[in-house]
């Protein structure tokens, strides 16, 4: 039986997997905010819908990439939201990353509609995105898992069934920690380098080859490395995950020091109106601060 598959949000993570779906041969629809990436979309041969509710009336299944927990809200609860018009039985899968107390709640009144509902938030960047090789932390009924894999199996290669729902978020949490300190080291590493005269393509090549590579490092440290920082990941959407991390970290007593610090130098980036960057300019914080001699 064919899938028909309706993706809503196609930024620069949604664009690229909702192709890769299409050329996986599953029929498309398509619906976003701004219309320029649909128009782009429909060009390659996916059809349009109005609404969130008008795509859900069309769709076997229905997958979100949007850029916070009140957008996921809003697209599935508004009169012209997904749950106004999904036929019952319909899978939802929600791939942004969003609070993971917020993912339950919308999965428990998904269920209350007879909609199975999973979290299915992705590391793996623009790159990863676009090359269908992300990771993907799945939350939900292992039945709605299994249903989801074909397509799944399309967007990534790393695809974990966590738990119950919200478990995908919660593991998505943890990365986030893992990328904002690792960005941390990188940037420190460079930063290092620099002030001292070493030539950071130098740095980029040592580390690279030795105890300290790592994905940061061989995917940015060039742009890094020459100041480039077009997104990628947008700094003030990684803050929002560092908020959603310590807000577990608050709820679960768990002590991230380090995350902190990394948190407080993407609010001085956002506070320089520079949130739209990608996330490693963190970097640029650095540089501005100086030592007193
Ligand atoms: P983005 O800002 O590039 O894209 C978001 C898209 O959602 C835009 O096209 C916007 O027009 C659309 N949108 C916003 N509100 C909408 C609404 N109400 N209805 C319809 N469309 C709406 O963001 P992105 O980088 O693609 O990230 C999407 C999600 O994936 C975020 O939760 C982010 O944290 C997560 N993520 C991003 C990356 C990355 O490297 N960019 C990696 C992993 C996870």
């Amino acid at each position: 039986m064919t899938t028909n598959i309706g993706f809503i949000g196609l930024g620069i993570m949604g664009k690229p997997m909702a192709r890769n779906l299409r050329k996986a041969g599953f029929p498309l629809i398509v619906y976003n905010r701004s219309r320029p990436a649909m128009d782009e979309l429909a060009a390659e041969g996916a059809a349009l819908a109005q609404s969130p509710r008008k795509l859900a009336a069309r769709s076997d299944v229905v997958i979100t990439m949007l850029p916070d927990s009140p957008d996921v809200a809003a697209v599935l609860r508004g009169a012209d939201g997904v749950f106004a018009g999904a036929r019952p039985d319909t899978l939802l899968i929600d791939m942004s990353t969003i609070a993971p107390g917020v993912a339950r709640e919308l999965a428990a009144e998904a269920a209350s509609h007879g909609l199975p509902m999973l979290d299915a938030p992705v590391s793996g960047g623009d790159k990863g995105a676009i090359a269908g090789t992300l990771s993907i932390m799945v939350g939900g009924e292992s039945a709605a898992f299994e249903r989801a894999q074909p397509l799944l199996s399309a967007l990534g290669k790393t695809i974990t069934h966590c738990g119950a729902s919200g478990s995908g978020q919660l593991v998505k949490a943890c990365n986030q920690v893992a990328v904002a300190v690792i960005i941390g080291a990188v940037a420190e590493a460079l930063e290092l380098g620099q002030r001292a005269g070493v030539d950071p393509e130098i740095v980029l090549r040592v580390l690279g080859g030795g105890l300290a590579q790592n994905r940061v490092l061989e995917l940015r440290g060039p742009n890094m490395a020459r100041g480039v920082f077009e997104p990628g990941f947008k700094a003030r959407l990684h803050q929002k995950d560092l908020n959603i991390v310590l807000d577990t970290a608050a709820s679960s007593g768990a002590a991230l020091p380090f995350t902190r610090l990394a948190s407080q130098g993407f609010a001085a980036l956002i506070a320089n109106g520079q949130g739209d960057l990608d996330h490693s300019a963190l970097l640029t914080v650095l540089h501005a601060i100086e030592q007193p001699s």
